[in-house]
């Protein structure tokens, strides 16, 4: 059977040297070709999302791939879900926003024949990356489609001065309406 991997893309920049280390190892990590996708429901405000959406649908139109891309935004869902959450499944507000993306990331690739699946949050020294491995893990187990872990972090850095080589929009916050108050990213 092929390996076929499904990259969740938070953003265009996080996705670049990603990209780079995909295509790079294809044979040290197993997989035979890979498509990325585009679900984040939760950008706020919905130009932010816009903007976001399109530097993604660019760039990896631009390296000769078809951007798969669930174009679904639904604000007023996440803040009434993050308000109603339940506190025994989600400790924390991104555990929940991690797993409500990436389920349908896992769905997706699980309907489409995808055998593998990771996403560009794992190169964020900004996120909560032992958080996003745990949500990952649980859902490969929950869909049978498997995570393909891989600590991108140390290629953060090199794949934003990419990024801003190539003149992608690089955003300042993570992406939610309470992430834009809890603070500016430092040296993006
Ligand atoms: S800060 Fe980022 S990961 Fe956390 S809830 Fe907001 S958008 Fe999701």
């Amino acid at each position: 059977m092929k390996n076929k991997l499904l990259i969740h893309a938070c953003c265009a920049p996080c996705m670049v040297a990603v990209y780079d280390d995909t295509i790079n190892n294809m044979d040290e990590i197993n997989i035979d070709s890979f498509d990325t996708i585009w679900y984040n429901t939760n950008i706020h405000p919905k130009v932010e999302y816009e903007k976001r959406k399109d530097t993604y649908i660019s760039y990896i139109s631009k390296m000769g791939k078809k951007p798969i891309v669930l174009d679904e935004y639904d604000m007023n869902k996440f803040i009434y879900d993050v308000v109603n959450i339940d506190k025994t499944e989600f400790k924390l507000r991104c555990e929940y926003c991690y797993t409500s993306r990436l389920e349908k990331v896992f769905e997706y690739a699980k309907e489409n024949g995808y055998t593998h699946v990771t996403t560009t949050l794992l190169i964020s020294p900004y996120q909560k990356h032992d958080l996003i491995k745990k949500v990952c893990s649980k859902l490969a187990n929950k869909y049978n489609v498997e995570f393909m872990y891989r600590d991108y972090r140390p290629l953060f850095r090199e794949g934003q001065n990419k990024a801003r080589e190539l003149g992608l929009y690089r955003q300042k916050y993570c992406g939610c309406i309470y992430s834009i108050d809890e603070g500016r990213w430092q040296g993006i």
